[in-house]
């Protein structure tokens, strides 16, 4: 079943929305050489807090951090620790969400640590960009297809992969609730899109290939081959007036 919001739980959800963007400005802003992911994680929970709500991520399914927080060809789920120190040129990917008056937010962004290569800098625009294509296509009347199609004619114009086993999905009381949000797909085809739906739409773009493992630690997911992967979220609800960002500083 997917759980519509009316415009009263949407305004709460803008709530959550913009605590959550204010803590990932905050991490965004901490993200330097030499600081630790433990370190990046503890700025987003502080920041979360002060504002009277509750990392969504801590706890969830057993995850220690209140952040994922995910180096260069780590995809998503990586698991902040004081022994991950970022060193100039990686590349990072935070991804967290705070919960407050019954909603959740959530989001991630992908960040440069210093100088990174041209196409580092590609895949990072890239995974920015295909968001930017599948929110264009979250139109009533339209289909989950459309989002995902518009994602990937995106990222493989660019030469890029997208990522198959995990995908976006609608976002609200739970982190995760339906529909399913695939990063791929067939315009015309699958769910109807209607107004009230808040969806995550989340990119997981690929240098190389798409494959992708999940390491021994139960949580962090890496590229098959090596290469770097890029994300970025947001938190989106369609209104009567089109696709509104929630998790954003202004909303
Ligand atoms: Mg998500």
């Amino acid at each position: 079943m997917i759980p519509l919001k009316n415009r009263l739980q949407i305004e709460e959800m803008k709530k959550a929305g913009r605590i959550t963007a204010e803590a990932m400005a905050a991490a965004v802003e901490a993200v330097r050489e030499g600081i630790s992911t433990w370190e990046l994680d503890r700025i987003v929970r502080h920041r979360i807090e002060r504002n009277g709500a509750r990392p969504t991520f801590l706890g969830y399914g057993g995850f220690p951090g209140s952040a994922c927080i995910s180096i260069n060809d780590e995809v998503i789920h990586g698991i902040p620790s004081r022994s991950r120190i970022l060193h100039e040129g990686d590349i990072v990917k935070l991804d967290l969400g705070a919960f407050y008056h019954g909603f959740t937010g959530d989001m991630a962004r992908t960040v440069a640590v210093g100088r990174i290569s041209d196409d580092a800098a590609r895949l990072i625009r890239a995974a920015k960009e295909s968001f930017e294509a599948g929110v264009s296509a979250f139109k009533e009347g339209g289909r989950i297809g459309d989002i995902g199609s518009a994602i990937q004619t995106r990222a493989e114009s660019d030469g890029f992969s997208v990522v198959r086993r995990y995908i976006g999905h609608g976002v609200g009381r739970e982190l995760h609730e339906d529909p399913e949000v695939p990063n791929y797909g067939t315009p015309g085809r699958g769910v109807r899109l209607q107004v009230g739906m808040t969806l995550a739409i989340e990119p997981m773009i690929n240098m190389g290939r798409p494959e992708v493992y999940e390491l021994d630690d139960g949580w962090t997911v890496k590229t098959a081959d090596g290469l770097l992967s890029a994300h970025y979220e947001n938190s989106v609800a369609l209104t009567e007036d089109g696709p509104v960002i929630l998790t954003a500083l202004d909303v």
